[in-house]
């Protein structure tokens, strides 16, 4: 097997974990939280890993310009944004918007800050044409003598993949100093890079953790397939073929995307609103505040074995709750 490849130091890590005590009494688990969405303050939350890895090899192909994509309110285009303008590089998103003049809020409002080429796409068109248009922007910038590089949705790519294999190997040496193991890893899925690193570090060290999704758009067999593929991806770097991941050996819990990606519930907000108040812990309206509402369900039915150790990963997103806030009742 071929060693990693190279990573652009740029995450505040490693990111902490930590005891829930008040939740953990309510579930009868022991539920920890990894503290990703402290990897950084403007480019903090599970992307930054991701990106690490994607950046390094743009610089390596002597890139002087990132072209991503995302939903208006993308973490993963703020956190680019802010990683390119650090690194002296440009920076264009694509955000996926069918409203002509959106709030200029949240996410939004720190890629302009940011200085991000900011180019809106309507839904219609981000589902059936982004790499297209990305594209072109990229032959665009090249007729200005630029280079530009493309990440994909979330970084969710064979390169990105290695946030999380490197995410799994932190927890590791997190697991011998605290002197306990977590059995299960519970983690939002949005793109599926994330947790396609968790089980491909899994399956690579051999740890027989349970790695749990829980999916916020899309559904299971959407992302079974999907991350079977990005670990495939990920394995061509390693020229590894035997670390393919077949979809039914990916856990994906179904059944708390609502209303729909980014749109919420009232159930959830209160949830996010209360869990602030039992454990200061605030929780994103799009990912992670549906994946503990999810992680809450499934302990009620019993999908979770009482007082196993539980490793919650706190994905960040914080920014994204700002927009909606009139939703909340306070
Ligand atoms: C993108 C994102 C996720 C999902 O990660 P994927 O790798 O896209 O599946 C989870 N939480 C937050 C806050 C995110 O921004």
């Amino acid at each position: 097997m071929k060693p990693f490849p190279n990573r652009i130091k740029l995450a505040n890590l490693p990111t902490r974990i930590e005891k829930l005590t008040r939740f953990s009494e309510q579930t009868g688990l022991n539920v920890y939280v990894k503290r990703d969405d402290m990897s950084g303050s403007e480019w903090s939350g599970n992307k930054i890993r991701k990106l690490e890895f994607s950046i390094q090899e743009a610089l390596d192909q002597g890139a002087d310009t990132l072209i991503t994509c995302g939903g208006i309110q993308s973490n993963h285009c703020r956190a680019t944004a802010a990683a390119a303008a650090r690194l002296g590089l440009r920076s264009c998103l694509l955000l996926r918007t069918d409203d002509p003049a959106p709030a200029l809020d949240g996410n939004y409002f720190l890629d302009r800050v940011l200085g991000a080429d900011v180019r809106f796409v309507s839904a219609e068109d981000y589902r059936t044409r982004r790499l297209e248009i990305m594209e072109e922007l990229a032959r665009e910038f090249a007729g200005q003598g630029h280079k530009a590089y493309i990440i994909p949705e979330g970084a969710s790519n064979g390169i990105g993949t290695f946030g999380y294999l490197s995410c799994m190997q932190e927890i590791l040496q997190q697991e011998k100093e605290m002197g306990l193991q977590f059995d299960t890893i519970v983690d939002a899925v949005g793109s599926g890079g994330t947790l396609a690193g968790l089980v491909l570090a899994n399956k690579l060290y051999g740890l027989n953790k349970r790695v749990v999704g829980i999916n916020v758009c899309d559904d299971a067999d959407f992302f079974q397939h999907r991350i079977s593929e990005i670990v495939t991806e990920a394995s061509s770097y390693l020229e590894e073929p035997s670390l393919a991941i077949a979809p039914e050996e990916i856990e994906i819990l179904d059944g708390y995307v609502g209303r729909g990606y980014a749109l919420s519930r009232k159930e959830e907000l209160d949830f996010i609103r209360d869990f602030a108040r039992m454990e200061g812990l605030v929780l994103d309206p799009v990912y992670t505040g549906k994946c503990m509402y999810g992680f809450v369900n499934e302990v009620e039915k019993g999908s979770f074995k009482k007082s196993c150790n539980v490793l919650f990963l706190h994905t960040g997103g914080l920014f994204g709750l700002f927009p909606v806030k009139e939703q909340f009742d306070l």
